[in-house]
Parts: structure tokens; C-alpha cells; sequence
């Protein structure tokens, strides 16, 4: 089909590499616009960050990570091993070079941008998750405000100013701020040592493994193919595209996307897209829990993110800079339970299951990269480092509008992958 006469101009056919949140959200709504679609990756169905991440459709908490704050911050942890910040000190000129650019965008200049850009994004997020699923992706998403806890109501001004911010960038967040009383009823699991409270309301959250193989099955069922290959190279030209994998298979179609999360820079660099993207591993676990968990607890002075999983609680964080293929380190994953220990109760850390590690696709201005590249017929689509899983369905539906109709929405023109 690749290549043809086409009446209306737009692709038939499009192959998304990533099977991602980003990247099936992609292939979905391009086939809500008639486009047939091949979903390639090279190890399956979310097997990137999309997996064990915190789960939280959460736009009123997705804050640019590039606040002038963060410098100060990333200076402390360079020498604190525990810190949830881990940068490690080794030569490697291209993460120090990502560095560099991120923190020349920490500054309230950058950081307002990065709000308004990812204000659209977080706007239709929900919605797009809604369409999803009230059109055949079967699995569920459930409301329910998301509370922070702090050790004195002083340490919760940080997170109210930043929301206040939020608001004055375009982005008012629905919250208020809670007494120690009412942050027990919203977290039972709050030890003694929580004292005030920050409820984000309006928020969702998922089983994000679940839903990304439900929209997966989704694709599949609306006449879409999933298929395991490596990509190594995309050959674009005006009449469509030819994407080699690894093993010497060949793939051709009309046009093609390329998710591939913290993976993304290996590809698009050659394509004109030269905002790098680096890994930001964070580390997840399941641990059984005695009492109620009613619904996402954040805990900011650790930053650890903790959500109701499958009868138990999923716990979530640190940000930790190395390849996204490297292997996993225990250190970091002690170094979370070691500060989430002393602020909940009735957790049983040592029965912990699924230990996993993940690359958050993280860019240095706190924008993700979506829309066309250099070469003609294809796109990117990827670089939300923190908010991915909120982000994504609102991402697949404007590229594929872009991609169908050959027009950028306004909303994405700000995450111009050619800036
Ligand atoms: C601990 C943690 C907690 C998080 N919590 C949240 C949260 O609560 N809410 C939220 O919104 N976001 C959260 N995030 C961020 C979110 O998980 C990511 O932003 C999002 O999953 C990125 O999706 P993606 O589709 O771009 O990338 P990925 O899910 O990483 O998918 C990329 C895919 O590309 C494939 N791939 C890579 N290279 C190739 C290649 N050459 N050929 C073929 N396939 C390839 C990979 O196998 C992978 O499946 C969290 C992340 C972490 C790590």
C-alpha cells in the first residue's frame, strides 16, 4: 500500500515503532482516521516505562521538572548516594552535555514555557483517556484525588507555591490544603510522622500495565499488527517509508512514527531532531498493605508516588541518569524504602514484589518532541519524561490529526521536534 496514489493526500498505512503508551495511543487514533497501522517493538507490548510506572493520570501534578529549585537540588544529591536524585559521576560527555542544557532551562523564563506547552496535553488528557475507553479499549481508570503528605504544614508551602505557579503559567489545578485529622481519613496509612496535606482533586489513575495491553489488544482488534523487530534505520522519502529492523527484515508504508520512549534519541538524532532525550530511571515495587489505601498518596520531601495496585500499593521513585538498558541497582530501591518507611504505616516492605526499573524519556526544556522530522513522512512522537502515561492518548490524537490531515495543531507547535 506504501507509496500510492493518494486522493486525499494523507497516509493509508503508518508504522509506529514503540509500543509504548505513546506510541499505541498513536496507532489508535490514527485508525479512528481510517489509517491502517503496524505497531512495531523490540521486545513486546510495554516493555519500557510504560510498565511499572506510578499510574497516575495526574495532569493538575504534571510540573515541568526544569524549576530553578531543581539546580540546587542536583548539586546536593551529587554527593548524597541516598538522594532520590542520582546523577552518576563517571565520564560520559553526552549525559553531562544533556546536563549542561538542562540546567540553562532551569529558570522561571523556561519552566512558564514548558507549562504552557504541556498545557493542552494535560487539558485533553483525561478526555482522552475517556475516548478510549468508551470505544474498545477495555480497561478502566479511576477518579480519585491525590494526596500529598508532609512532615509540617511549612514543607507543604512548597508544593502550594508551585501550584500557585501553575496557575498563574495557564494551569489552574483544583486543590486544597488539609489538617493532619483529615489526611488520616485521606490516607490511613499516614504515620505519625505526616502532619499536613495537600489534595489534588479531579485526578485519575490506572493499572498502567493493564491498560497498555488492553489498548494493545484494542489495536489489534480494530485490524492492526504488533510485531516484536529492533528498528536500526528508517529510509523516508516523499513516497513513503522503508524501516529496517534488526535480522535484515524490511517494513514499507505510507508514512512512519517513531516512539521509542528514552530510546528516541538513537533514531532521531539523524533526522534533524537534535533536542537530546535521556533516561531518568526511576524504580517501582508492590508491597501488601494492612488497611485502606482509597487512592494515590505523594510524599513530595522524598518525592516517592505511591498507588492502590491490585489489592496492594505500588511505590514508585528516584530519578536516576544512566542508559536506559543498564541494569538494575538495588541500591536505589533500598535507598526509596529507607525514606518512605518513617511516613506510612502498615506497609510490608519486606514482601515486596515486582522490583522494577524504567527510563522516563526526560528532554533539558521540559517539553516533549512531537510532530514531523527532516525527512519527509516521519514523525516522532515522545519526551515526556515524568507524565508520559497522562500525556499519551492526548499525543497520539494530535500527531494523528497532524499526520492525516498534513496540518500542526496549534497545540503542538510548541513541541516541534525541529526547534
Ligand atoms: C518510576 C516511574 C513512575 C512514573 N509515574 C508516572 C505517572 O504516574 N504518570 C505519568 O503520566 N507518567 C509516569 N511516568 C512516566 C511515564 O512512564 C513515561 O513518560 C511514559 O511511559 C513514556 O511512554 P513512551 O511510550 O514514550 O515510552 P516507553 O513506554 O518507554 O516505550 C518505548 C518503547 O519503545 C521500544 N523501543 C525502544 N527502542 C526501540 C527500537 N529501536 N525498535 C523498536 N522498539 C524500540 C521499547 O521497547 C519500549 O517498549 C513514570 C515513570 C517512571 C519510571
Amino acid at each position: 500500500m506504501a507509496g500510492v496514489e493518494r486522493i486525499d493526500g494523507g497516509p493509508r498505512s503508518v508504522i509506529v515503532v514503540g509500543a509504548g503508551i505513546v506510541g499505541l495511543s498513536t496507532a489508535w487514533f490514527l485508525q479512528e482516521r481510517g489509517v491502517d497501522v503496524t505497531v512495531l517493538d523490540r521486545k513486546g507490548v510495554a516493555a519500557g516505562s510504560s510498565w511499572g510506572n506510578a499510574g497516575w493520570i495526574a495532569p493538575g501534578l504534571a510540573i515541568p521538572l526544569n524549576e530553578p529549585s531543581v539546580l540546587r537540588y542536583g548539586v546536593k544529591s551529587l554527593f548524597n548516594p541516598k538522594a532520590p536524585l542520582h546523577i552518576p559521576v563517571k565520564v560520559d560527555p553526552a549525559l553531562w552535555a544533556f546536563l549542561t542544557r538542562f540546567a540553562a532551562n532551569c529558570h522561571w523564563g523556561s519552566w512558564t514555557r514548558a507549562v504552557r506547552t504541556n498545557l493542552p496535553l494535560n487539558e485533553e488528557s483525561i478526555e482522552a483517556y475517556d475516548v478510549l475507553t468508551a470505544n474498545g479499549v477495555a480497561a478502566t481508570t479511576n477518579p480519585a484525588p491525590i494526596t500529598a503528605g508532609f512532615t509540617s504544614p511549612r514543607a507543604a508551602t512548597g508544593l502550594l507555591r508551585e501550584l500557585r505557579r501553575m496557575a498563574e503559567a495557564g494551569q489552574q489545578v483544583p486543590h486544597a490544603a488539609v489538617e493532619r485529622d483529615q489526611l488520616r481519613e485521606l490516607v490511613p496509612l499516614t504515620s505519625d510522622a505526616l502532619t499536613a496535606g495537600v489534595r489534588i482533586d479531579e485526578q485519575r489513575f490506572v493499572d498502567p500495565g493493564t491498560f497498555v495491553h488492553a489498548l494493545a489488544d484494542s489495536v489489534t482488534a480494530r485490524g492492526g499488527a504488533i510485531r516484536i523487530a529492533e528498528v536500526t534505520d528508517v529510509d523516508a522519502t516523499p513516497s513513503g517509508v522503508t524501516v529496517h529492523a534488526r535480522g535484515g527484515q524490511t517494513f514499507r508504508a505510507d508514512a512512519a512514527v517513531v516512539a521509542t520512549g528514552a530510546w528516541l534519541s538513537r533514531l532521531a538524532a539523524e533526522w534533524g531532531v537534535r533536542v537530546p532525550v535521556r533516561a531518568g530511571r526511576g524504580y517501582s515495587f508492590t508491597v501488601p498493605v494492612d488497611g485502606e489505601v482509597p487512592g494515590p498518596i505523594y510524599l513530595p520531601e522524598v518525592r516517592v508516588a505511591c498507588t492502590p495496585y491490585q489489592g496492594a500499593l505500588r511505590v514508585a521513585g528516584t530519578m536516576e541518569f544512566r542508559g536506559p538498558d543498564e541494569k538494575f541497582v538495588p541500591a536505589r530501591l533500598e535507598a526509596i524504602i529507607a525514606s518512605t518507611k518513617p511516613l506510612l504505616k502498615g506497609v510490608r516492605w519486606e514482601e515486596r514484589t515486582d522490583e522494577w526499573v524504567g527510563p522516563r524519556p526526560v528532554t533539558p526544556d521540559g517539553r516533549p518532541l512531537i510532530g514531523a522530522t527532516r525527512l519527509p513522512n516521519l514523525y516522532v512522537a515522545g519526551g515526556h519524561g515524568m507524565w508520559g502515561l497522562a500525556q499519551g492518548p492526548a499525543t497520539g490524537r494530535l500527531l494523528a490529526e497532524q499526520i492525516t490531515t498534513g496540518k500542526q495543531p496549534a497545540a503542538l507547535i510548541d513541541c516541534d521536534p525541529l526547534r
